[in-house]
């Protein structure tokens, strides 16, 4: 078994680390324990040279780095992390454009097999809008015509829509979505076969709406820097190949589960308006009529209540096709509370996240299989039980809303329930995410 993270991007994309190149993430994929990482941003003429010059076939039809490259990069690991890495050719487009009267928005993912037909693709783009001011370009290309055009530069192109339930660009957003997968892509429906449901809903979120039990439910990334790298991820049986990551992507055949955010933690939760600073959970919304209580406006609709919205079953019940899967938090985030810090990035979480790393392996297999003993023996007892804290979901999660990531808290306040998974603001005590028992 191996884990992926489909879905990346470049430092030619907006808002995103200047290190964000192939030899770090190669770096950080190894430190994550990722065997297969999206190459982010191929529609970049920039990134696509990169991708060309550093990027070299392996024999199961995806990439691996060039050797030079890689060795720089496995040279800054210890040898704990040094696992092989493969990429597989990866962009996402942004599409804007007027259907059924009303303007879409909305992110699509495209995996291709080859770099030549991500050229010939990359051609056929070029002609609807500008590919060099963004590694995510926005085109006005309708979702099925892109689709359309990634079938005409290969047969085998995969496009898997992404995070679907955020408000403002997503095939079922709130904002510019749809109220299905089927409506966006019309006749060429039959070929999304998987889809992505992002950092604010989780696989119990999605069970509940019926018209996703036929589509492989995948997770990943969207990183900006390499340190967010696998904070979402998807796991498959075997080796990754091409062949078996379409067939698995196609039908579910070879895929084991996903790694998960705890969806509170996403940006957009709950409802609300981030400037106004109201955030509200459904029930409080539908309470208020849908506006805003400071401003008067209507509110952003978060993917929880975008669920509740289009969800023909209850909480709690699984899909037919569900898969296994895992909520965690990333592990300099258990670090920094485990030492008593501010920050992730300090020298002393740094410090120690290297020790653990070095002992123990990447990071993936200490958040989820590295036994509670071994822990403690590299990073005491504290760490310890912040990890299984982790593991059983006995923390404590306060939604994100309207943009404003949530927050997450492993130990909790001494003055708070620590049984609580969902914390809302003081106006709804009593108003519980629906996920919260369904795990
Ligand atoms: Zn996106
Ligand atoms: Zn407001």
């Amino acid at each position: 078994m191996y884990a992926a993270d489909l879905h990346i991007h470049s430092k030619y994309s907006r808002a995103t680390a200047t290190d964000l190149d192939l030899e770090h993430l190669h770096r950080e994929a190894m430190r994550k324990g990722v065997s297969l990482v999206g190459s982010g941003d191929f529609t970049h003429p920039g990134w696509f040279t990169e991708l060309s010059e550093q990027l070299v076939p392996d024999s199961g039809g995806l990439y691996r780095l060039r050797d030079d490259v890689a060795a720089a990069s496995a040279a800054g690991n210890p040898p704990s992390c040094r696992g092989e890495v493969r990429f597989v050719l990866q962009t996402e487009i942004s599409s804007i454009y007027r259907a059924g009267e009303r303007v879409r928005k909305v992110h699509n993912i495209l995996l291709m097999p080859d770099l030549d037909s991500v050229a010939r693709l990359n051609a056929r783009l070029e002609r609807v809008g500008n590919l060099k001011s963004d590694g995510r370009p926005i085109l006005g290309l309708d979702s099925r015509d892109l689709l359309e055009v990634a079938l005409e530069a290969h047969p085998e192109a995969i496009c898997i829509p992404a995070h679907i339930w955020t408000p403002w660009f997503s095939v079922l957003g709130s904002k510019s979505g749809f109220d299905s997968v089927q409506e966006c892509y019309r006749d060429l429906a039959a070929h999304i076969t998987a889809v992505e449901t992002g950092l604010s809903s989780d696989p119990p979120m999605n069970w509940r709406v019926s018209s996703l039990d036929g589509y492989v439910l995948v997770s990943n990334s969207d990183a900006h820097s390499p340190s967010k790298l696998a904070r979402e991820a998807t796991l498959f049986d075997g080796e990754p190949t091409w062949a078996a990551l379409r067939r698995a992507l196609s039908t579910g055949d070879g895929l084991v589960g996903t790694v998960e955010f705890y969806p509170e933690e996403g940006k957009y939760h709950l409802d609300g308006h981030r400037k106004c600073e109201t955030r509200m959970a459904p029930v409080e919304t539908a309470r208020a009529g849908g506006l805003c209580p400071v401003c008067g406006k209507p509110v952003t609709v978060g993917v929880l209540n975008r669920v509740e919205q289009l969800a023909d079953r209850d909480a709690g019940i699984r899909s037919p096709r569900a898969r296994d899967f895992r909520s965690l938090v990333g592990l300099d985030q258990i670090v920094a509370e485990t030492l008593g810090v501010a920050g992730r990035t300090t020298r002393r979480v740094e410090e120690l996240m290297g020790r653990l790393l070095e002992r123990l392996g990447p990071e993936l297999s200490i958040l989820t299989e590295v036994p509670g003993e071994e822990i403690q023996k590299v990073g005491g007892p504290r760490l310890r039980e912040g990890i299984e804290r982790v593991r059983s979901g006995d923390i404590v999660l306060l939604g994100g809303y309207d943009g404003e990531f949530g927050t997450v808290k492993v130990f909790p306040d001494e003055s708070a329930p620590s049984s609580l998974r969902s914390l809302f603001p003081p106006s709804s005590p009593s108003s519980p995410s629906p996920t919260s028992s369904s795990q």
